[in-house]
């Protein structure tokens, strides 16, 4: 059977535990060397009746699962990875009531998947982003609340210079032709915006900002250009276009699909929006859904996530939970 292209094809495909299983051991072990993840020995013998491992090195058994944002989990890869193929394929996210119908699994247990998911896709870079002949974009935007709209949001800030309340701050930095970074900020205050920049940007970058105060200064390390938005939105190259779009599809997403989304757990859709926006398919790169589901896939390992961790209780409030609270 030929490698899955489409989600109705994906969920035919993994649907057979023998070929998701050899799908996953590819996925992790391209070269084909199986490698203990406690000890990282390449000493062991296949268990082929319980698709496992033994390992000589540990003296332990270790499953496909083990060192994966899957581990500990009793839902089989066939859910997983169908749940993996939608998340990152579907524009505008993904809710936990649709993968409980795709896949058959509560709507709670959906919904821990989905972040354990979210997880696996945030980007850890410590390259920084421009450099020479590069444009980078600098923008911020405000998630929650009841103002959804980006223009109702950028006329309340400009007249208050806050977003209200009950709104995130989030940052974003975008390269012209490449990625997004996003970020949520604890305010818009100069230093918390220029430190994200320093952190992100190589010095010298060509940069475009709006004219927020919080930005004066940065022409010290940059080539940094002005767009008065009470002006006009683009003056020849310099717009900050790129992150107005990007922040087009976030609200969309996250209006549409997730209908609202604590603080708490906002960085999350934002690694999830900016996974998709990262990976989609441009002119320049002509990235199909199956690349990018490998992709997503080959981010999995090594990244663990609890219950506890994405709800700061120790305990999940449901009957019917596995040692580390997973609900199922
Ligand atoms: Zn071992």
């Amino acid at each position: 059977m030929k490698s899955p292209e489409t989600l109705q094809q994906a969920i035919v495909y993994f649907s057979d535990p023998e070929r998701v299983f050899q799908y996953a051991v590819r996925l992790r072990w391209p070269d084909g060397k199986i490698i203990c993840p406690r000890c990282e020995s390449e000493k062991n013998s296949f268990v082929k009746t319980r698709r496992l491992w033994f390992c000589y090195g540990c003296q332990k058994q270790f499953t496909i699962k083990v060192g994966t944002i899957f581990e500990d989990s009793a839902l089989g890869l066939d859910k997983w990875m169908t749940a993996v193929w939608m998340i990152c394929n579907c524009k505008n996210g993904v809710s936990s009531y649709e993968i409980h119908r795709a896949i058959g699994v509560t709507q709670k247990t959906a919904w821990f998947m989905l972040h354990r998911i979210r997880k696996a896709l945030q980007e850890g870079s410590f390259v920084k982003m421009g450099g020479s002949g590069s444009e980078v974009e600098v923008d911020e935007t405000f998630i929650g609340g009841k103002a959804r709209n980006m223009h109702v949001d950028k006329r309340e800030r400009r007249i208050t210079g806050t977003g209200g309340k009950d709104k995130s701050a989030v940052m974003g930095i975008a390269e012209r032709g490449g990625k997004v970074r996003v970020m949520v900020v604890p305010s818009r205050k100069k230093g918390v915006l220029q430190q994200e920049v320093r952190n992100h940007v190589s010095a010298e970058t060509a940069l475009f900002t709006d004219a927020l105060q919080s930005y004066d200064g940065l022409a010290q390390d940059y080539a940094h250009q002005v767009i008065d938005h009470a002006e006009k939105y683009v003056d020849g190259r310099v717009h900050t276009n790129t992150l107005e779009n990007f922040w087009s599809l976030l609200k969309r997403s996250i209006g549409g699909t997730y209908v609202s989304v604590e603080p708490f757990h906002l960085h999350r859709y934002l690694d999830e929006q900016s996974f998709r926006y990262n990976y989609r398919a441009t002119d320049a790169n002509q990235i199909n859904d199956a690349a990018r589901f490998n992709l997503a896939m080959s981010q999995i390992v090594g990244k663990r996530l609890t219950y506890s961790d994405l709800t700061g209780k120790s305990e999940s409030p449901h009957h019917g939970t596995t040692r580390t609270g997973i609900p199922l």
